[in-house]
């Protein structure tokens, strides 16, 4: 099946007779004949459902239909993307364990990794995603367990060099985290490049209408533990919490990862999704890729027209050649990067806030990433306490508007845009 087709199909056949859509399965709990018969589902004997905590038929479904779409072996739905980029490293690094993370991602990823988790003891090190390969080298350390990075970063829609990065941990053992959100499996499949998991946000593209918070770890399949096994003693040593079941041994490349974080981590730290989020997110899967490819068509649009507008400073997006990323961008995502875009209102601060007070259409939100276009000025919002010169500092220019570019009709976009500029020059 090509793209289009498993957004519809895959990940759940009805049989003769069975619902077209995939059922809610909204039920905490699972009935057994015997005793005998959920002692097998408890030793990872048998495959089946017994809490929802661990594992429910809903998410199961949609889970199945994300692997298929970035091409892995296994995939677990979590409640948000932030507790899939924390499952996704918790799951292979531990106190005492060190990371390499590219500094370009999402903040509240940042965050996460450079306090939450340094307080689990949890030692990181981020790297520029454009750094030299001495700089790359330098990072790493013996106890390093994994590499992260974001095919394209919110906000600063770098592109992530992800064979590069791929090969360089694949050197130190250790695998490739990249976290897809922005580019989705339609514009880009990490592990046709040598990444070995890929995490999303599916709060964003994936569910596209502003309905579901949720998230998925997705893997590869690729990544051979054992040949690592003293980095990895979570995967390859057995697990006394688990009836000392050696996850690499009892399932292989293929499943153990995503078997450890569902019986391991899910079971003692209960992040899951409900079932009925789940549906809805399908729904938003089955048209993912009509949405993309009109996300991206829209954005392009709106990015030439910007930059050809006298009122705005700069435009950046990675499908605009001249941008520093139109390259890397031609390489991993031919088709389209995605729908946001950043641009500087000519006369600063004020002119920007000037140009968020006249807009019609598009609508004031920190989201991104969904069906309705959305702005926001960091400046006069989330960052409305800084200085200008202590914006600068943190990388948010004082005129810098962030666009998320909607699927509504591009002229509709573009009029609204215009408008709202010229009164922001006046
Ligand atoms: C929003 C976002 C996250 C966090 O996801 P939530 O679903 O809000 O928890 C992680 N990574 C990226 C790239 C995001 O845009």
């Amino acid at each position: 099946m090509r793209q289009e087709t498993k957004c519809i199909e895959a990940g759940y056949t009805p049989k003769n007779g069975e619902s077209r859509m995939i059922p809610i399965v909204q039920s905490t709990t699972f009935k057994y004949d015997t005793s005998a018969d959920m002692a097998k589902l408890f030793e990872l004997e048998a495959e089946g459902y017994f809490y929802t905590r661990l594992q429910n038929p809903t998410n199961d479904y949609v889970a199945a239909k994300i692997a298929a779409l970035e091409g892995g072996t296994a995939a677990m739905m979590t409640s948000s993307g932030q507790a899939a980029s924390f499952f996704s490293v918790f799951n292979i690094a531990t106190q005492g364990d060190h990371v390499v993370a590219s500094a370009s991602i999402y903040g509240g990823t940042f965050n996460l990794f450079n306090v939450t988790m340094r307080r689990m003891g949890i030692d990181f090190t981020f790297v520029d995603p454009d750094c030299s390969d001495e700089e790359l080298e330098a990072a790493f350390k013996p106890n390093t367990k994994a590499v992260f990075g974001e095919t394209i970063a919110n906000p600063s829609l770098k592109v992530f060099d992800i064979e590069r990065f791929a090969k360089k941990a694949h050197e130190h053992g250790v695998p490739l985290i990249v976290d897809n959100t922005f580019a989705t499996p339609i514009n880009c499949r990490p592990f046709e490049w040598g990444a070995d998991i890929v995490i999303h946000s599916t709060t964003k593209y994936m569910d596209g209408h502003d309905a579901t918070v949720g998230g998925v770890i997705v893997d590869s399949g690729k990544f051979d533990w054992m040949a690592h096994a003293e980095k990895f003693p979570g995967l390859c040593t057995p697990d006394e919490s688990y009836h000392g079941i050696t996850y690499a041994e009892k399932f292989g490349k293929e499943k153990a990862y995503i078997t450890k974080a569902t019986a391991q981590l899910m079971r003692d730290l209960g992040s899951i999704p409900s079932p009925m989020n789940c549906y809805m997110l399908n729904l938003g899967l089955e048209s993912l890729a009509v949405r993309v490819a009109r996300h991206c068509e829209n954005a392009q649009k709106v990015a030439e027209f910007l930059q050809a507008n006298e009122n705005v400073n700069y435009v950046t997006y990675p499908g605009l050649k001249g941008n520093k990323y139109y390259d890397l961008a031609q390489k991993y995502l031919p088709n389209g990067s995605c729908g946001v875009i950043s641009f500087g209102v000519k006369g600063g601060r004020a002119a920007a806030e000037e140009f968020m007070k006249n807009l019609k259409l598009a609508i004031i939100a920190t989201h991104v990433a969904d069906a309705h276009t959305c702005v926001l000025h960091p400046a006069s919002s989330t960052h409305a306490q800084l200085t200008d010169e202590e914006l600068v500092e943190c990388g948010v220019k004082p005129d810098m508007i962030r666009l998320s570019v909607g699927i509504e009709n591009v002229d509709d976009i573009m009029e609204d845009i215009a408008q709202a500029l010229s009164k922001a020059s006046k």
